[in-house]
């Protein structure tokens, strides 16, 4: 493994253009539960009966109770873990331009990140689905079940919900960058939510590397990432850091 830190290390400090690609599995050593994979969500139920557009207007109670209620009280409490923080350091000294999340959770910005494409938008704001007034997620009161506008309309979150579409500038965006970088950075996803899979693919496509930070293999790592660090994104990103650190100093 250390050979491996001392090659990424190498790798981004040549690097002029850096994008990383994260996933729920960034947020893991937050404290925040994946879908997939090990300890994820889907272990318990399926997210698509409760992640789902349709889930959520057919039924806002119970997706509230299952999912959202739970998700507010854990994305509340999160604090930024040594891979947000490695990545704030990592465009601070002019390495990484842009971070393409699929997370909702805001940690990226906690930590200090300022160029953030949520491709599926945020927790931190809440909007009603009669009259569409927004709303600060932490100041949506949760006595009652679902939550309600002073109209009377329930509260969806922000996010995008399965089922729903990117919006068209994020993906844009997000296609551009990736078609610009000559790193990209793929952390903690599993690689299978379209579109933001397509992501790597498309900078593997112009000509970037792929590194890999994940604790298990995803469809990406036999066929278009030129190498994966196995392991935790914090560890993982530690390790890297401290590497380029070294570099650095010299
Ligand atoms: P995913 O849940 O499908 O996959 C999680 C991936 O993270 C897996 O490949 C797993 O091996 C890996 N992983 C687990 N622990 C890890 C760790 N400590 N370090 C690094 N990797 C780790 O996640 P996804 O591909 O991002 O897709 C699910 C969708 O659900 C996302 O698009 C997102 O919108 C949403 N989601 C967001 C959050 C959040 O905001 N934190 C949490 C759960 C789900
Ligand atoms: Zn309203």
């Amino acid at each position: 493994m250390n050979d491996l830190f001392k090659q990424a290390a190498n790798d981004l400090v040549a690097a002029k253009n850096v994008v990383a690609l994260t996933g729920a599995g960034f947020s893991v050593e937050s404290g925040i539960p994946p879908f997939r994979g090990k300890g994820g969500l889907w272990e318990k139920f399926n997210p698509m009966e409760y992640a789902h557009i349709d889930a959520f207007m057919k039924n806002p109670t119970k997706v509230w109770n299952v999912l959202l209620k739970g998700l507010k009280e854990i994305i509340e409490k999160a604090q930024p873990n040594d891979a947000h923080k490695g990545l704030a350091r990592l465009e601070e000294l002019g390495i990484l331009k842009t971070i393409i999340t699929q997370n909702i959770d805001g940690l990226h910005q906690k930590a200090g990140n300022t160029d953030i494409i949520e491709f599926h938008g945020n927790f931190a704001w809440h909007r009603c689905l009669d009259c569409d007034k927004r709303c600060e997620t932490e100041r949506i009161d949760l006595t009652v079940i679902p939550p309600r506008c002073e109209c009377g309309g329930i509260y969806r979150p922000e996010f995008v919900f399965f089922g729903e579409t990117i919006p068209p500038q994020d993906l844009r965006r997000s296609e551009l960058v990736a078609s610009q970088c000559d790193i990209m950075l793929v952390v903690g996803t599993s690689a299978v939510v379209q579109p933001a899979a397509f992501m790597p693919l498309i900078a593997k496509g112009a000509g970037a590397k792929i590194i890999e930070i994940n604790p298990e293999k995803t469809p990406l790592t036999a066929s278009i990432s030129d190498y994966l660090l196995m392991g935790k994104a914090g560890e993982v990103i530690n390790g890297i850091m401290a590497e380029i650190e070294k570099l650095l100093s010299h």
